[in-house]
Formats: structure tokens, sequence, C-alpha cells
């Protein structure tokens, strides 16, 4: 009966999702406009590019976690790519076993189709998928990191690698153009070869790359570096080519869509949001080398992690925890609230920060109590990170590009989308009404094509 299905599966519609991490709609546009990228100006003429926006916070894991899932974080329990082990003062790297709502491939493998999942978010250790999966950017290395295991031999032979090494390109960006042009190739040498001989109706290829080198080279291409700007650029042509030919490999009558988990802007400064905390006095432990949060006792009264998620330590949930479920916990997020809010940029003056909501104001579903109790969102430019080891509030690093929530897009060949804007969570939805399937009940996406 199963084989069946697959078979009948194959021959029916087909939705090949591309995924390009962190590309800018603007930047998209521009690129399209100087002729940069003919693939995609190709696909947006005949389609619809949009802008789109992300999640909150706007991680790409709990973003494309988001995409798969159809809901909220609040829902699916991914909010950063550390999250906190609740009732702990731990943390743990995300991954697959973490996922709460079932993501658009087991959907669609119990009914009956054949997926191929390639190099999305939050996909290690590999699931068992019906089809073939290798893991995301987490992924410590190709040999583990695939459903089936031996799919990681047929890759590696082929130049695949799941990611490039950014420690590499903290020392040079010479060698982060390297890098990212070789697991480019790999990419579609992969994506190329299991869409033209396997068997699917439902596919998903992710390219880390185009969020790395924003991330490395935002100021670059900002400033028009004489050098490197055209560099930037040249990556992008590559991207370009890369769509064009995995979306040829996929073939015509595949339904195509394309997106980012988020848009993109160049870093003002980096926020280290312990040590407001520590200054303020929310914050008991100091700043030193080995700073652990496993040092935390009841005078600590809250703490925080990238980007801008603030826990408070209360009596009953956190092991050393002080503060008082009820008034004592209200009147403490009130409190941080505004205390935040008036967090100004040292040079201009300029406020730093969105807003300050409250966990329920910004999540909800069965994960909710996973969520931060205070999330800060910053105005683009203000890359909040937590490190309890740092004692500097505004600091600098070689990154000097930032996620930003606005700005990201997405592109449908040959149709046009629903009106309104699209967001990340409209994912599962949107590709299941491209296969005809019809989506699970409770998803906070909408189905946008
Ligand atoms: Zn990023």
């Amino acid at each position: 009966m199963l084989d069946f299905l697959r078979r009948r599966r194959a021959s029916g519609p087909r939705v090949l999702v591309i995924g390009l991490d962190g590309v800018p709609h603007s930047l998209l546009t521009e690129l399209i406009g100087r002729g940069v990228m003919p693939n995609l100006a190709e696909i947006a003429a005949s389609g619809d590019l949009r802008p789109a926006e992300s999640t909150q916070p706007t991680v790409s894991c709990t973003a494309w976690t988001s995409f798969v899932t159809g809901v909220n974080p609040g829902g699916h329990g991914v909010f950063g790519f550390i999250d906190r082990e609740p009732g702990s003062y731990r943390h743990y790297i995300t991954g697959s076993r973490y996922v709460r709502s079932p993501q658009v491939w087991r959907t669609l493998g119990e009914r009956g189709h054949r997926v191929i999942i390639m190099n999305v978010p939050v996909t290690s250790p590999p699931p068992e998928v019906n089809g073939l999966l290798v893991g995301g950017f987490l992924a410590p290395k190709l040999e583990g990191a695939t459903h089936p295991p031996e799919l990681a031999a047929r890759l590696g032979r082929l130049g695949y690698r799941i990611d490039i090494d950014p420690w590499q390109a903290r020392k040079s960006l010479d060698l982060l153009l390297q890098d990212l042009d070789a697991t480019l190739k790999g990419r579609v040498a992969g994506a190329t070869e299991l869409l033209s001989r396997e068997p699917w109706s439902y596919a998903m290829v992710h390219v880390m790359g185009t969020d790395r080198i924003n991330h490395f080279m935002w100021a670059e291409w900002d400033d028009g570096d004489p050098d490197y700007a055209p560099r930037f650029v040249d990556y992008y042509a590559a991207v370009d080519a890369a769509v064009g030919e995995i979306a040829r490999a996929a073939g015509d009558d595949a339904e195509l869509l394309l997106l980012s988990d988020h848009g993109f802007t160049r870093t003002v400064h980096e926020i280290n949001i312990d040590v407001w905390l520590r200054e303020r006095g929310y914050l008991g432990v100091p700043a030193s080398e080995d700073a652990k949060l496993t040092q935390a006792d009841a005078s600590t009264r809250a703490f925080s992690m990238t980007p801008g998620r603030i826990y408070v330590n209360l009596r009953g949930r956190e092991p050393q925890g002080g503060v008082e479920p009820g008034d004592e916990y209200e009147a403490l997020r009130d409190e941080i609230i505004a205390g935040l809010m008036e967090l100004a940029d040292p040079d201009s003056g300029e406020p730093v920060l969105e807003a300050v909501r409250r966990r329920e104001e910004v999540f909800h579903g069965d994960a909710l109590d996973r969520a931060p109790d205070l999330l800060a969102i910053p105005r683009d430019g203000y890359d909040l990170k937590s490190s309890l080891t740092g004692d500097e509030l505004f600091t600098s690093s070689p990154i000097t590009g930032m996620h930003t929530y606005g700005d990201a897009f997405w592109l449908v060949r040959g149709r046009q989308f629903q009106d309104g804007t699209p967001r990340v969570e409209d994912g599962a939805p949107t590709a299941l009404s491209l296969l005809g399937e019809e989506p699970p009940e409770g998803l906070d996406g909408r189905a946008m094509a």
C-alpha cells in the first residue's frame, strides 16, 4: 500500500521550496534591478515577489521551525539556537527532538508523500522521514546528519558540505568567500542529483551562506568597499545561478516557492543585556571569564539569553528562584520593561528598543512554559546579546550585519499570493495547499498561495 502511495504521489503535484537564509527583500530588489540575478528576475516576472515578516525573536532556528510547523514559537518551543532546560540554569543547543509541533514533512509522510529535505535548520539529529533528509547548520558533520545514514556518503562524493566554518570567517573574509563558494557548489551538486534522480513531491533546499555573508560583510557591502563589495555581489550572482540550476533539476512543472526567514541591516551596536541587568542589580552573577548561570542564587532576580530573552528567577520554577509568583513577578516585569525602554544609544541618544513584551503578549501554545518572561524587541541596528563574561553594555564584533523582523521576502513562480504580508509561519499551510493537501487544524499560519 505504501509503495503504491509513493508512486502515485510522485506523479502528482510537486512543490520545491528554496530557502535563502536572511536575504532582505530590499537587497533582492536592488540586485535584480542591477541585472545581477537573472534567474530570480525571471521567476519574479512570472510570479509574485513580496516583502515578508519573520518571527520574534528573529533567529533562523526559530523562524524556520515556524515555517515548517506553521505555528508561532510558543507552539513549537524553539526560541533560539540555544534554549533553556526548563526548571534549571542549564542550556542546550536546539535540535529536532525539541520541536513540539509536527513539521510539514511528517504531515506529508503520513499522507504518502515522499520528501527531500536539505539543510533546513533544526533537523539534527536527522528525523526519519519518508524520503531523504540532510541536516542543517547545527549538525556537527555530514556523517550522522542524514536519513538514511548512507545518504551522507553519496552527498560526500559530490563535495557536499553542511556549512562554512564561521571561525575561519572571523579570521579572514577571503577564507569566508572561498568557503562560501565551495559550500554553494556542493549544495547545487547534491540538490540537482537528488531532485533529478529521486521521486519526490515535496522538497526543501536551504542555503545558509546568504545569512553568513550578510553577517560578515554587510559593512563592506553597505560602504561600497572597493575590494569586497563587488565580491559580495558576485556571491549573490552565484546564488542566483544556483537557484536556476536547482529549479531546472526540479522541473518546470514543480511549484516553486523561494523565501528568506528574516531581513538584514547594518549593526550599529551590540548590546549585552546581562550587563544591564547586572548594573541594575537584577543579576547577581559577577562578570568573570568562567561566569555561569549555575552560580545564580536568590539574589538574582532576572537573567537573559540572546537575543533579548529575559527570564525571571521565579520561586518554585527556577532552582534558586527568589521572586514570588503573582504581584512580585508582575511588578518586576513592569520595572524591567520601564527600565529597558530608557536604554539609549550612547552616541545618538536614540532609544535602542522598539518594545519589551510580556511572554503572553507574543507567544501562545503548548510550549509557552518554555518562553522567556519578557522579550526585548530591538530597533533595527541594535543587536541584543547576552554574555555573563562581558562587562561592557555596548560592544562590537566582526559581525557587522544583523537580522531584522521585517524585509524578508517571499517569491512564488507563476502565481500570485493572497492579499496581505506573508509571515514565516504561513510556510507549512502554503506548501500543503500548493500540494493540494488540507493543512492540519490549529496552525497559526495561512495558506498564501
Ligand atoms: Zn543569521
